[in-house]
């Protein structure tokens, strides 16, 4: 079943003409000219259709930089008067919301950790009644669809009809090269169930890592999502909060540009749509192979630095042995073909034992590489 939510498009609210539609700006305003030189350097990039900065950060322990506060409104002003970027903040309480509308803030967006108390949404959803402001819905900080959609519909039912989705990724105990798991099949069921609500994704918060945006972004992007929020700040080393997912506006020019704009599928049939979803299953698992193969590997050295210390051989016939046994009889139980489990160790084995030689001959040129019998 579709959600009853009455939705304006995207276009009639803020400038859609480039493509990738692109949010950015500063985790925090940190200081005035912080805030101000980096607005002016996005803008100069022509490719930003709004300036976004958090002035209320809501922290996960207290005494961390919780916001400059009100004050950062009167930047907000005054970059948006000086580059002509329309501006969105982040609203938790009505209060919140009452000071950015007065201060003339273009857009607002709810955070995860509101998103996920109905309380707080409801606050900030009855402050918004009657005003005719755009609002940002990010993904709760929990992997709940329900939470999400609560808090759409709550906004959406106060009379905000130029609504957008956020997703910015869930929290996970397990770990992850992300900061916060993207779990896409929650946003494309969102996609499902909404199909006119604009659906923006965060790489910046998804992944906590400025060298991984890219790739989250092109996955965005070929999910079909209409636009990237992404962290820029003048010099992110600097950063007084977020610092090591903020992107300077150089660099964040790089990352657009080297993105793949595709154009939708038609998304006619059933048939295509249950393949897309298989295709989002495989790509989740194969990015956990991956990571998988990088932890492995990162053992494998440990090993390698050990025997090197300790004079052992790198390679141990038991125990190879022992592996090809194990691993193969327990694929054979899960109906995987042996031949092919057979090959695949064998090439992540040759791997390992190409990385040992390696750290054994970092220092004793072919010694350890003679230890071998054979690999
Ligand atoms: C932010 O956008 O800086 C932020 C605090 O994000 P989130 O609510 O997604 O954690
Ligand atoms: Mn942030």
């Amino acid at each position: 079943m579709k959600l009853n939510l009455n939705i304006q498009p995207l276009s009639s609210w803020i400038k859609t003409g480039s493509e990738p539609l692109l949010i950015a700006g500063p985790c925090s305003a940190e200081t005035e000219d912080q805030l101000v030189a980096t607005a002016h350097l996005l803008a100069k990039t022509g490719r930003v259709s709004a300036l976004r900065a958090g002035i209320w950060k809501p922290r996960t322990r207290p005494g961390e930089f919780e916001g400059i506060g009100s004050i950062g409104l009167e930047w907000l002003k005054r970059a948006k008067a000086e580059t002509g970027l329309p501006t969105a903040v982040e609203v938790a309480t009505a209060k919140h919301v009452e000071e950015a509308l007065k201060a003339g803030v273009d857009i607002l967006w709810v955070g995860a950790r509101s998103t996920v108390n109905p309380f707080t949404v409801q606050e900030i959803a009855d402050a918004l009644r009657g005003v005719d402001v755009p609002v940002m819905v990010k993904n709760p900080v929990n992997p709940d669809l329900s939470l999400w959609i609560g808090a759409l519909e709550r906004i959406n039912n106060a009379g905000i009809t130029k609504l957008a989705a956020i997703h910015r990724g869930f929290s996970s105990h397990e770990k992850s090269a992300f900061r916060n798991e993207p779990m896409w099949d929650l946003a494309i069921g969102l996609k499902t169930l909404a199909p006119e609500l604009p659906l923006i994704n965060d790489p910046s918060h998804i992944t906590g890592n400025r060298d991984l945006i890219g790739y989250i972004s092109q996955k965005a992007l070929d999910l079909d999502m209409q636009g990237l929020m992404i962290e820029s700040h003048i010099d992110p080393s600097v950063a007084w909060t977020d610092a090591k997912q903020q992107v300077t506006p150089d660099a964040l020019v790089e990352i657009i540009k080297h993105l793949t704009l595709r154009k939708p599928e038609i998304r006619n049939s059933e048939v295509k749509d249950k393949l897309e979803e298989l295709r989002n299953q495989i790509d989740k698992i194969d990015d956990l192979v991956i990571q998988k193969m990088a932890e492995r590997m990162k053992i494998v050295e440990q090993i390698g630095n050990y025997k090197k210390d300790n004079n052992i051989t790198i390679l141990q016939v038991n125990r190879w042995d022992e592996i090809l046994n194990k691993r193969t009889n327990y694929a054979k139980a899960l109906k995987l073909n042996t031949d092919f489990t057979e090959k695949l160790l064998e090439l992540i084995h040759a791997e390992s034992i190409r990385k040992q030689t390696e750290i054994m001959n970092k220092d004793e040129a072919g010694q350890a590489a003679d230890k071998l019998t054979h690999a």
